[in-house]
């Protein structure tokens, strides 16, 4: 016997988006009494190795105040009754409502194991909503995105040590690392095998002719060209998945990587928008520049990008191999860097040459640390040791003569690293303040180059 996963929530925050993704083909109605148009949804989930029952309660109505109408309390108590497990999803995006709240509590009394998931997190519009999920008291949110397949892998781990429990629930599964080009994205999340070393996400963004498909045909080992660019039009995303010395990845596609497609015309419409695509489904974005025109307007904007979406950069220089003055350059690369782009400060640099192979163990180097640190997490004990002796130094300013207390900090999320600081007069915090914690999170606890969130509230 396996386990039964019930996805619960209000309307509207994806839960059937989820079921569908879960179930992907096998999908199966019941419980379709007449004269009610759904009820509880059945099927066969799986995830990763991981094999479950999933039970849905989507179909319900809208409502607009914290009071569950009958029906959708019905429903909901009867799926958490039959489930060993509830994943409760709000919506990102939205925050948490009155109903949220009303659910929540519902499920704290009701349910023997519960996860919290704001849905709908792909993008930065989402980090507010998944910060407020915290207040609901049932521990730490998973960032999911149902209909983009982001977060799969987090959902995957949480269900591992319910699924430990329920020994049919792991299936033997084959790892897909090396595999041709894995155009069906869609029902990547739910149905495919995700390899059992979890595969790091990259996007290679840049402008036309940095070297893009180059590099990534030198990552894949072989001259491959990755065709279809009507997958890139009509779906989300196409991914490559490939073990680089060592190490799994997934590659986001980007125009450069299917430039050489039948339709020429229209990718070239699309690279814009394709590159900022990929940058919302990697967790590392890699940088790649053309050592001849190197910080290009173009590159700027997309590694702004890729630091206000919170992913974790790696600038790569490449064409080295056609430097004659590499000292010079270098400085004048890391000049350039320091001034064009503060906001990546600490950020690796790696010279590369994707034609010759040189570098490229560097880059892979850079791209593996930059990964874990954006994964960092700190202890709340060892933050509140570090941020009274930050204090002690150095406390903050006391505008108009009003003191400001700050009582306690905890890092709510990682990748990007994400804190929140609990004070008695928030707002009365400067941004320069700010930025010397962050400044001292970063150096302290070694974060180089990921973003860092830092949120104030207020406390007591
Ligand atoms: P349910 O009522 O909870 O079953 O929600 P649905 O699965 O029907 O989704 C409600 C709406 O949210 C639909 O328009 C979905 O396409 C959309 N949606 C679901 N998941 C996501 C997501 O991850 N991101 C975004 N942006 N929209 C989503
Ligand atoms: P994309 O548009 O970013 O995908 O760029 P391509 O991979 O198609 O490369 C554009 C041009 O730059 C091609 O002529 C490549 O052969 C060349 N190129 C790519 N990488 C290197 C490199 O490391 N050194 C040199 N000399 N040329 C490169």
């Amino acid at each position: 016997m396996s386990f039964t996963l019930a996805i619960v929530g209000r309307p509207n925050v994806g839960k059937s988006t989820l079921f569908n993704r879960l179930v992907g083909r096998k999908l199966a109605l019941v419980d379709d009494q007449p004269g009610v148009t759904r009820d509880l949804r059945e099927g066969e989930g799986r995830i990763g190795p991981v094999r479950f029952t999933v039970i849905d309660t989507a179909g319900l109505e809208e409502v607009t105040d914290a009071s569950l109408p009958g029906r959708m309390r019905a429903l909901t108590e009867r799926a958490v009754d039959s489930a060993d497990v509830c994943l409760f999803l709000i919506d990102a995006r939205v925050g948490v409502t009155p109903v949220d709240r009303t659910l929540a509590e519902l499920l704290r009394k009701r349910a023997p194991r519960v996860i919290l998931a704001a849905n709908k997190a792909e993008g930065r519009a989402a980090e507010a909503g998944l910060i407020e999920a915290w207040e609901l008291g049932l521990g730490e949110p998973l960032a999911l995105s149902a209909e983009h397949g982001i977060g799969m892998d987090d959902l995957l781990r949480a269900l591992e040590p319910i699924a430990a429990e329920f020994p049919d629930a792991a299936a033997i599964f084959e790892v897909d690392v090396g595999d041709e080009v894995d155009d069906n994205v869609d029902e990547e999340g739910g149905g495919a095998a995700l390899p059992a070393g979890r595969p790091i996400q990259i996007a290679v963004v840049g402008r036309p002719n940095a070297g893009k498909s180059t590099l990534v045909n030198a990552i894949l080992g072989e001259d491959r060209l990755l065709t279809g660019p009507e997958a890139g039009i009509t779906r989300d995303a196409i991914a490559v998945t490939v073990d680089w010395m060592g190490t799994p990845f997934r590659i986001f596609d980007t125009a450069g990587m299917r430039k050489k497609a039948k339709v020429q015309a229209k990718l070239e419409k699309l690279s814009v928008s394709d590159g900022l695509r990929a940058v919302k489904f990697a967790e590392v974005v890699v940088v790649l520049l053309d050592v001849q025109v190197p910080f290009e307007s173009q590159d700027l904007r997309i590694a702004d990008l890729a630091e206000r979406e919170g992913r974790a950069v790696v600038v790569a220089v490449n064409k080295w191999d056609l430097e004659e003055e590499k000292p010079q350059k270098l400085n004048e690369l890391r000049e350039a860097f320091g001034r064009l782009l503060p906001q990546l400060r600490g950020a690796p640099m790696v010279m590369v040459s994707a034609l010759t192979g040189k570098g490229l163990d560097r880059l892979h180097t850079a791209i593996v640390k930059a990964y874990a640190v954006w994964n960092t997490r700190i202890s709340t004990a060892r933050l509140n040791r570090w941020l009274a002796a930050q204090t002690a130094d150095h406390p903050p300013p006391a505008p108009a003569g009003r003191r400001i207390r700050l009582r306690y900090m905890t890092q709510v999320k990682t990748r990007p690293p994400t804190f929140v600081l609990f004070a008695s007069i928030p707002d009365a915090v400067p941004e320069d303040y700010k930025r010397f914690l962050v400044n001292g999170l970063r150096r302290d606890f070694d974060m180089p180059g990921t973003p860092i969130r830092l949120y104030l509230r207020s406390g007591d």
